[in-house]
């Protein structure tokens, strides 16, 4: 069986590292907010070339904190509306919700999935304050267009970058650095990914970044002082021992992806097989390899009898979601066609040479 992603090979790499700094931290006693935290806090904000990086506990804890902190900070008022993508992980659009904040969803453009800056300019009026931006699959959404609607309406713009981690764009700005803001989670299958929950704010916004920071730790600026009403959502300090650890191969990993992804492109020859786009260039990190496929039980049946493991992201759109009831008629035909034909094939930097091309092989005999 040709796994989906491997997470056990990925992190067998680190098995040594890991267990040393384990038992450095053990023999340390000191849990919370550590060394390891402000050490990553450094580490990846150098890694985004952005200012300030925050540690938080997970990716929507990330998104919704910085929602809340520019509603505090007085930039965004409740009942503003955001613009965001339609065919997006559902957890873009709940930071937007448990906010109190107002989703509007925009379909994606026809070849990239990413969501479409013509439709942008369409759904902009006066309530709408922020957008944001999600980097689907790994792929930077063209942010040079969004900035110049932003620009011109003096709308924040917020990055999702949980699937985009180490994605450059071309004058080799990072992911994370795109924006007023950026979201990262580091739930373990991400391109960064810890062994349990973790996420961060990266911002070179100062004030931002000062009551995130607070608000991540109950609105304390220090111990036993509460400046705001704050929240619990701190990155967990063992989390953050291995991210550091895992920090220094994402480059090489993330290459990797593209190899594969290319090897992909260049083999794959079968008419019933919708390849996604791809500009040649670092912009995409392939967190996912997505392809449409009209007939897809029958392709994931097939590809199933042939021992090779598929995903779909994500079988349900958001706005066809119980949770998001409110939403379930509002028009957006291209979401809904993509998450019917759309099926993730294996993709991960520990795939062998001969799995890829078997995959390849296997697919272009469907
Ligand atoms: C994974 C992911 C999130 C949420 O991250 P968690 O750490 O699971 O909370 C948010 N947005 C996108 C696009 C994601 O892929």
């Amino acid at each position: 069986m040709i796994k989906f992603l491997d997470l056990q090979r990925i992190n067998k790499r680190y098995k040594t590292a890991f267990k040393n700094r384990f038992d450095h931290f053990l023999s340390e006693g000191y849990y919370i907010l550590g060394s390891e935290v402000s050490r990553f806090e450094t580490n990846y904000a150098s890694y985004c070339n952005t200012q300030y990086c925050i540690g938080v506990a997970n990716g929507l804890d990330a998104l919704t904190l910085i929602f809340k902190a520019y509603i505090q900070l007085g930039k965004l008022s409740f009942g503003d509306s955001v613009l965001v993508p339609a065919n997006t992980y559902i957890a873009s659009i709940l930071s937007i919700i448990i906010s109190g904040l107002k989703p509007v969803f925009i379909e994606p453009d026809s070849e990239t999935y990413n969501i479409s800056p013509k439709l942008i300019k369409e759904a902009i009026s006066s309530e709408v304050k922020a957008i944001l931006v999600v980097h689907l699959y790994g792929q930077l959404a063209a942010m040079e267009e969004l900035h110049k609607i932003a620009d011109r309406h003096n709308l924040l713009v917020i990055e999702d970058a949980a699937q985009a981690h180490g994605a450059i764009d071309a004058k080799g700005q990072k992911a994370g650095s795109l924006s007023h803001a950026a979201a990262f989670s580091f739930y373990p299958s991400k391109n960064l990914g810890a062994l349990g929950d973790a996420g961060a704010i990266t911002t070179n916004d100062s004030v931002l970044a000062d009551l995130i920071k607070k608000l991540r730790n109950y609105g304390s600026p220090k111990k036993y002082v509460n400046s705001v009403v704050g929240f619990n959502s701190r990155l967990d300090e063992l989390q953050a021992a291995f991210l550091n650890l895992k920090l220094s191969n994402l480059d090489e990993d993330n290459a990797k992806r593209r190899s594969v992804a290319k090897q992909y492109l260049n083999g794959i020859k079968n008419i019933k097989i919708k390849l996604p786009y791809y500009s040649g260039t670092k912009d995409h990190v392939f967190h996912l390899f997505v392809v449409l496929v009209e007939d897809r039980n029958h392709f994931m049946t097939y590809l199933k009898d042939c021992s090779i493991e598929s995903l779909i992201h994500y079988p349900i759109p958001p706005h066809k979601q119980e949770a998001l009831i409110s939403y379930r008629d509002l028009h957006l035909p291209l979401t809904e066609k993509i998450h019917q034909q759309l099926v993730s094939i294996p993709m991960s930097p520990v795939l062998k040479h001969e799995e890829v091309k078997s995959i390849i092989e296997t697919l272009n005999a469907y």
